[in-house]
């Protein structure tokens, strides 16, 4: 026998079974990017190598170790992998927003995306690599309004798709005033308790002392008494985030201070913000995740302009759901049509008819006895048959109950099975 070919370690196909968690999902995305006012954008799934390298930080793990890189065709010039994956949206939208000159349209600019993205990173529960967000960034916004109303969205999408008990963790991690003070302050505490920290954490004091923070493995008591980012924001960035933590309490957004969320990228400034769903906390299991990043379109060739953004996980949130029992599993109803003998034609066009009227239809294409296509319909999900007989008449049967209406019109189908 031929070998099988399987999918790749880290991606997974998604079954009819599961889909209708995901139409819905989409759709609570989709619907609430349309009410908080964001407009598409979508940009290709890869780009340069340098445009992470820069954007993200040459030290970041979606930098450092993630990166699933795209060569082109063997022997080209492009056979370097000159470019990869993208890891995450908002270093493309960035880039698109520089080279297409948005800056120049009315703002703040109010973006959003739903796609796949890519890191090459050790498969485990949760974690792919090829996994789904739904990102939304606004670009040109200081805040600290458009901060809370992100978290505040953020906690609406958790709440449509019916996820209970997701909070949401804030921290601000200064700007460029203050964080040099707060990176010595790190640098000089870790360094005093090199001994406790793991092997990548030692690597990379010097280079990113706040990545030291949330190293998952840091001993509680050492990262207890690290010095806190809130306590060494400069005026502005203390004004900025006690602004924000009054308006999510003015819309009544539940939120927690996390001393150690600081979030994995180098474009991050002051607010930064994460989802989890209760008892996930500490896992690296956040649903979603955000944060400001007012340096990073000057960093990648723009105008110093402000922007945040957030990246929700949907294969995670989906995984949530489906622990809490909320997750979808039907499609809706289907009308089967069955008919006697080879009357195909007949079939079809019933069946155009119904469609065209929206309902959802599914042909027996066999010439079976009626019994059996009727079995076939049922075990297939249909909710009624429509069975042809002699003319133009028509007989509805409710698959669950057996009632059966003869001598009814393809108008009168639409209507029954719309109701
Ligand atoms: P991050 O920017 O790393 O915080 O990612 C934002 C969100 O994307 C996370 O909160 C996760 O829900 C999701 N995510 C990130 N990496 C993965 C992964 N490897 N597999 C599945 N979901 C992921």
């Amino acid at each position: 026998m031929t070998r099988q070919i399987s999918a790749p370690r880290g991606t997974r196909d998604l079954l009819p079974e599961e889909t209708p968690a995901w139409d819905r999902v989409e759709a609570v995305a989709r619907d609430l990017s349309r009410r908080y006012a964001f407009e598409r954008i979508d940009t290709p799934l890869f780009e340069r190598v340098e445009l992470f390298a820069r954007g993200l930080g040459e030290s970041s793990d979606a930098v450092e170790k993630e990166m699933f890189r795209v060569a082109g065709a063997k022997g080209s010039e492009e056979d370097a992998a000159p470019w990869a994956l993208r890891p995450e949206p908002t270093a493309g939208i960035v880039r698109a927003y520089i080279e297409h000159g948005m800056h120049v349209r009315p703002g703040p600019l109010r973006l959003s995306l739903i796609g796949p993205m890519f890191r090459y990173d050790r498969p485990q529960a949760g974690r792919f690599r090829q996994f789904s967000q739904w990102d939304v960034e606004v670009i040109g916004d200081a805040g600290p309004a458009v901060d809370a109303e992100l978290i505040e969205l953020g906690q609406r999408f958790f709440a449509e798709v019916g996820l209970a008990d997701v909070a949401a963790y804030v921290n601000s991690i200064g700007d460029a005033t203050c964080r040099p003070a707060y990176r010595e302050a790190l640098i000089a505490y870790f360094a005093a308790h090199d001994g406790r920290l793991t092997e990548d954490s030692r690597r990379r004091l010097h280079v990113n002392p706040l990545r030291v923070l949330d190293d998952k493995e840091l001993a509680p008591d050492v990262a207890d008494g690290a010095p806190r980012g809130v306590d060494h924001l400069c005026d502005a960035c203390r004004e900025h985030f006690e602004a924000l933590l009054a308006l999510l309490d003015a819309l009544g957004v539940r939120h927690e201070i996390d001393h150690r969320l600081v979030r994995g990228l180098d474009y991050y400034t002051r607010t930064a913000f994460e989802f989890y769903v209760a008892g996930r906390e500490g896992q690296q299991q956040a649903l979603g995740g955000g944060g400001r990043y007012d340096g990073l379109v000057e960093l990648l060739g723009g105008r110093p302009t402000p922007g945040i953004g957030f990246g929700i996980g949907l294969d995670r949130t989906i995984l949530a759901m489906e622990e809490q029992g909320v997750a979808p599993r039907t499609r809706p109803p289907l009308v089967a049509v069955l008919g006697p003998g080879d009357d195909h034609d007949r079939r079809l066009r019933v069946a155009a008819s119904l469609r065209e009227a929206g309902v959802a239809v599914r042909p027996d294409g066999s010439s079976r006895k009626l019994g059996k296509q009727l079995e076939s319909a049922s075990k297939a999900g249909a909710r009624w048959a429509v069975i042809l007989g002699d003319g133009d008449a028509l007989a509805l049967k409710d698959l669950a109950s057996g009632n059966q209406r003869d001598a009814i019109s393809i108008e009168e189908v639409a209507a029954a099975v719309s109701e």
